[in-house]
């Protein structure tokens, strides 16, 4: 569930300045693609055009065989969870944070039975000193602790999509490590699109692709591209 295909994506903030210039790729459901390159290349407003943030002039973007202009906003991003680089919490405690887009005045505080099971489980699997911070004001957080938060969130909402857009570039590298384990489990047979500045972070995606100046610059597995390079 949850294929992505981008058809000859044409893209520009200013009809002047050309950022994606007839992008194509697909995601098969419950496969991984990372798209790196150079910083400017254009790698962010893929992810963003999926979440629509903006419209493209040119192209096609679907999921599911489904053109995503003639879905609602809300029904596409309901079936997409995003955790950016760096995870803007709203100024409460962490459980809100984490509960975020699942509460509203019919349902409440009250979630399905499988769910708390899901994300205690999560938690537990969290470095220590993460539940305590339940509770306190979001603000407080360390950078990787706001991405758990983020990534804790994601499961709640089990998304068939995944956007992790840079999720881990912010934190330091013991951290990262720690972050990128959490997002190997919840990427795990959901269609995942990746954005990531270096390979390395990558190993395990079913295909990378390239991006410079707007423009695929190469494809392959990371043992494909690493051989040509
Ligand atoms: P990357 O993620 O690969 O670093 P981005 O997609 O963020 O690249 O940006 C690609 C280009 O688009 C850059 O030149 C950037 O300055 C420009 N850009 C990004 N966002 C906007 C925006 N909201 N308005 C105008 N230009 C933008
Ligand atoms: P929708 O349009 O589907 O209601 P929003 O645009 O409000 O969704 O938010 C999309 C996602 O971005 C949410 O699932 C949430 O994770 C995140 N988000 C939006 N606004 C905030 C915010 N102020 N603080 C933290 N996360 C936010």
């Amino acid at each position: 569930q949850g294929a992505i295909a981008f058809k000859d994506v044409h893209f520009s903030y200013d009809p002047a300045r050309p950022i994606l210039k007839g992008i194509s790729f697909e995601v098969p459901a419950g496969k991984t693609v990372a798209v790196v390159g150079p910083s400017g290349a254009g790698k962010s407003t893929l992810s963003r055009l999926l979440y629509r943030f903006y419209d493209i002039q040119s192209g096609t973007i679907t999921v599911d065989g489904q053109d995503i202009r003639t879905v609602t906003q809300k029904s596409l991003r309901s079936a997409i969870g995003m955790v950016p680089q760096d995870t803007v919490l709203f100024n409460d405690t962490v459980a809100y944070n984490i509960r975020y887009g699942r509460t509203s005045a019919s349902d409440g505080e009250v979630f399905a039975a499988a769910e708390v099971a899901q994300i205690a489980h999560f938690i537990e699997t969290l470095p220590e000193g993460f539940e305590t911070k339940v509770g306190e004001r979001g603000l407080k957080l360390s950078g990787g602790e706001k991405q758990r938060v983020a990534i804790a969130r994601t499961i709640l909402k089990a998304p068939p999509i995944l956007i992790l857009d840079e999720a881990t570039s912010a934190l330091d590298t013991t951290t990262e490590r720690e972050i990128q384990t959490a997002l190997d489990v919840v990427s795990k047979n959901r269609t995942t699109l990746v954005i990531a500045h270096r390979l390395s972070t990558v190993i395990g995606a079913d295909e990378i692709i390239v991006l410079k100046s707007g423009e695929i610059a190469e494809r392959g597995t990371h043992a494909a591209l690493l051989e040509q390079n």
